[in-house]
């Protein structure tokens, strides 16, 4: 997916050229640094299916970037755009994300050339089962090699489809469950994953906001309450990370932008309103919350503290760049910046906080239910009531020692045991924390690193090539 007319590198030489200034950095041999960047394998899949009374043949692919770990992780994406430097691209990209969050995976991504929206739902789930049975076939999807996720255009209910295929193939993989991540919660999911990624975003906004250096150095001060922003893209990820800012921190909303153009309010757009407006609706037309401006990829240059791009790759290229004003980006999408526009933003000055790590929430979590699936129990079952018994000693020993009564809401504070949903939340959030408090340690500590991208790409790197300088090859 394009949008720049300018001839630039494609996505997946993008991708190259900003992990080659890191390696650069780091003095790599030239070696490593080529067994890292390599996409160590690609399947190209053609497969035909009857669609309404007649043979129609699809294409698909599944590139695994490394597998210095394994299982290799990454989303499958159902999209009438995709090609195989998208999937290299998105594969290696994994690789680098899951480095940088320590999630112990390689990286993988998937594609099926189509457009969902033209078929009904049996024809999809008849499509993605036999594009799962050519992937489990051909050994590109298992529990302990390669675990498949969502990504733009599937969701939980083809991650079911797969898991279910997966379970037909093999019923004597005591794991199967663990095939797919992404799952409905009533077939082996997690809860808090399908709005990890969006609040995987807020994490990272919040730990940046942290560091008031890097505020300033983003031309902002103070907290993020009360920050202005534009975000791109109202699917599963801008969706959360635009609802959880706007609801919990208190940014400011100013401007939707969609397919069909833009939504804009200086006062705050509220984000259920609108997308409940697009689920009756169908489009953003209409809203009475905002004013549209039709041409919505021009509001991607609307003056904002914060822009997040959390549509698809190449957005922000060497056609629109120098008439961004945002003073923070942070990277929601997959390769939302071209290479050639993130040197641009670089030299004006603005603060890029890139994919590998911005939207590595969703990853995160992913592994948080592929755990849960390998040992079989809901995370939190064995504690949650331990937990509750020694809150309430707590809360007794305390009004013992003082002689007065606890308030209510302070013992039921105490002696609540911690649930799934406050695992997951509470890993994310101590993964996202760490990552950042890396990646700027990184970035501080090397002279030749000017942006946070390269120092995202340093910290990843360095981990990917001790694991490969450790093992050597085989
Ligand atoms: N598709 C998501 C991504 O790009 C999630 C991948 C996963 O959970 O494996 O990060």
């Amino acid at each position: 997916m394009t949008t720049t007319t300018i001839d630039e590198p494609s996505f997946r030489e993008c991708v190259d050229l900003m992990v080659d200034r890191a390696i650069s950095v780091i003095g790599l041999d030239e070696g490593t640094a080529t067994a890292i960047k390599s996409c160590n394998s690609v399947l190209q899949l053609k497969f035909p299916v009857k669609i309404r009374g007649k043979l129609e043949v699809f294409t698909g692919w599944r590139a695994t970037h490394s597998t210095h770990r394994l299982p290799v992780k990454g989303g499958i994406r159902y999209a009438p755009y995709a090609d195989q430097d998208e999937v290299e691209a998105l594969a290696s990209l994994m690789t680098y994300k899951c480095a940088i969050v320590d999630v112990p995976f390689g990286g993988s991504k998937g594609a099926l050339l189509i457009d969902p929206l033209q078929y009904e739902r049996d024809e999809l789930e008849l499509i993605t089962r036999r594009f799962a049975h050519e992937l489990i076939r051909k050994g590109f999807l298992s529990p302990a090699t390669n675990v498949p996720a969502p990504d733009v255009g599937t969701g939980q209910r083809e991650m079911a489809w797969i898991a279910d295929t997966y379970k037909h193939l093999h019923p004597e993989d005591i794991n199967y469950i663990a095939s797919v991540t992404g799952k409905p919660l009533h077939h082996g999911g997690i809860q808090g994953r399908v709005e990890a990624t969006g609040r995987g975003v807020q994490y990272a906004l919040r730990e940046f906001f942290r560091y008031q250096d890097d505020v300033r150095s983003a031309h902002m001060q103070g907290t993020l309450t009360g920050k202005t922003c534009v975000i791109q893209g109202l699917g599963n990820v801008g969706y959360h990370a635009a609802k959880f800012l706007s609801e919990d921190d208190g940014v400011i909303i100013t401007a939707v932008i969609e397919r069909d153009g833009a939504l804009i309010n200086d006062d705050g757009i509220n984000i259920d309103d609108l997308y409940n407006h697009i689920i009756d609706h169908g489009s953003i037309i209409n809203f009475p919350g905002a004013r549209l401006e039709e041409n919505g990829q021009a509001v991607l240059e609307k003056a904002c503290d914060i822009l997040i791009p959390a549509a698809l790759e190449r957005q922000i290229t060497l056609e629109n760049a120098d008439r961004i004003q945002a003073k923070l980006i942070i990277e929601a999408a997959n390769g939302p910046l071209t290479y050639g526009a993130d040197e641009l933003l670089n030299k004006k000055g603005v603060f890029i906080i890139p994919d590998a790590y911005a939207n590595a929430g969703g990853v995160t979590v992913s592994y948080f239910e592929w755990i849960r699936n390998i040992s079989h129990i809901r995370m939190g079952r064995m504690s949650k009531r331990l937990d509750e018994t020694n809150g309430l000693q707590m809360a007794a020993m305390l009004e013992e020692l003082t002689g007065t009564a606890v308030s209510e809401t302070f013992r039921n504070a105490v002696a609540r045991g911690a649930d799934e949903l406050d695992l997951v939340r509470s890993g994310l959030d101590d993964t996202m924390r760490n990552a950042y408090t890396e990646i700027r340690e990184t970035f501080l500590s090397n002279d030749n690193i000017h942006d946070f991208r390269t120092a995202c790409y340093v910290t990843s790197i360095n981990k990917i090539a001790r694991s490969y300088l450790d093992v050597g090859a085989y």
